[in-house]
């Protein structure tokens, strides 16, 4: 079966419905893939991940290169059944990470040296060895190694970046076509340019012209207005492959995913939605929550009224601030599942409402709802 299909295109949007598939799964597009950084989603169980219905998470090279290392992975029989995960795996090559966990690091055109974030040790990515290692962990989709700059470099530093970005891209697929794999696997070219739509443009028809399996934007949400960030997506996905599935590269929260949908954009991480779990917050119908506010001590309405998740019909925000405030780990457990489903059930939401053609309302009425301030309201 062809590796993705676009199923049907909302007429009024650029949003589309579309499908995945690997050698183990088949995954319906839009999807939002929980982020599972060192080999688990966090607070979250596998047999949680099935049953919420997801098909796809991240793993992230950086992280497992350091702790416990390719080895280790490669010995167990690879990641999936290192970490006991059936479904399928995308791993991002860690690029992202060299250059925003890193200090210490130098760019050559060769590859990027680094320094460990818990040892100090030195380490040299390339960009044929990272799609090695990806390889070795038997990854279901790999992500080439980028070079990630910070919000408003100037236009030579910005294009001198995703000129070697470009030239890392032709590597890791000359590297990828020397390696004899016995599972297929698929590879991610990634669109860099920082803010300057010229460069932006360049990188995305170079890209589109290679031999990727998908396209990925990277290089937002990393610190600028979202209406920038929305422009500048926009404009990216007008010039890319539309045959290919589209990638936003971090990017979770509800009004952000349901707005780049709308733009064409297939697929999403975010590690935002576990991460906020373990601060005591929810997404709900009516908005972000904080279950630790004093208002939720005798509220024993389920976190979100319309939602059909475990965490929501067993229990109450006044039992989940409790949890929260005495520091038990169920809290996070129990919010983490919530907010996967959340998520899940959003983009669900959105494939159905492309398929009925009414994404624009879908969207409006979402957006009503969710931006009612749920703290300050009782429903
Ligand atoms: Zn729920």
């Amino acid at each position: 079966m062809k590796f993705f299909k676009v199923l049907k295109k909302d007429l009024k949007t650029n949003a589309r419905v579309g499908r995945l598939v690997t050698s183990r799964s088949i995954i319906l597009t839009p999807v939002f893939m929980p982020v599972g950084t060192k080999g688990t989603v966090k607070a979250a169980k596998v047999e949680d991940l099935y049953e919420l219905g997801f098909k796809i998470i991240l793993g992230n090279l950086y992280h497992l290169y350091l702790q416990p290392g390719i080895e280790v992975i490669e010995k167990a029989g690879g990641l999936h059944r290192f970490i006991n995960w059936k479904e399928s795996i995308l791993t991002d090559s860690g690029g992202y990470q060299v250059f925003s966990l890193s200090k210490i690091r130098r760019v050559y055109d060769e590859g990027v040296e680094f320094k460990s974030i818990t040892d100090g040790s030195s380490h040299f990515f390339t960009p044929s060895s990272v799609i090695e290692m990806q390889c070795r962990i038997g990854s279901d989709i790999m992500m080439v190694l980028d070079e990630c700059i910070s919000f408003n470099k100037d236009y030579q530093y910005t294009l001198s970046a995703a000129q070697r970005t470009l030239k890392w891209a032709r590597l890791s697929l000359e590297a990828k076509k020397s390696i004899s794999l016995t599972r297929d696997s698929k590879i991610f070219g990634i669109v860099q340019g920082g803010f300057i739509k010229e460069i932006r443009k360049y990188c995305a028809e170079s890209i589109s012209q290679m031999d990727f399996d998908g396209i990925a934007i990277g290089g937002l949400s990393v610190g600028e207005e979202r209406a920038l960030t929305m422009e500048i997506l926009d404009f990216t996905l007008n010039h890319v492959d539309r045959e290919k599935p589209s990638y936003f590269m971090g990017l979770g929260d509800p009004l952000g995913v349901l707005e780049a949908i709308s733009y064409g954009i297939d697929m999403f991480d975010c590690a935002m939605p576990t991460r906020i779990s373990r601060n005591g917050s929810a997404f709900t119908t009516y908005g972000k929550i904080n279950i630790k506010k004093s208002i939720y001590t005798y509220d024993y309405n389920p976190l979100d009224e319309k939602c059909d998740c475990y965490t929501c019909k067993n229990y109450s925000r006044s039992y989940l601030k409790h949890l929260y405030k005495s520091k038990e780990i169920l809290s996070s457990i129990l919010l983490t599942i919530h907010n996967l489903y959340f998520l899940n059930k959003l983009v669900e939401n959105a494939r159905y409402a492309v398929m009925k053609g009414c994404y624009e309302e879908f969207v409006r009425n979402f957006k009503r709802n969710y931006t009612n301030n749920a703290d300050n309201k009782k429903h």
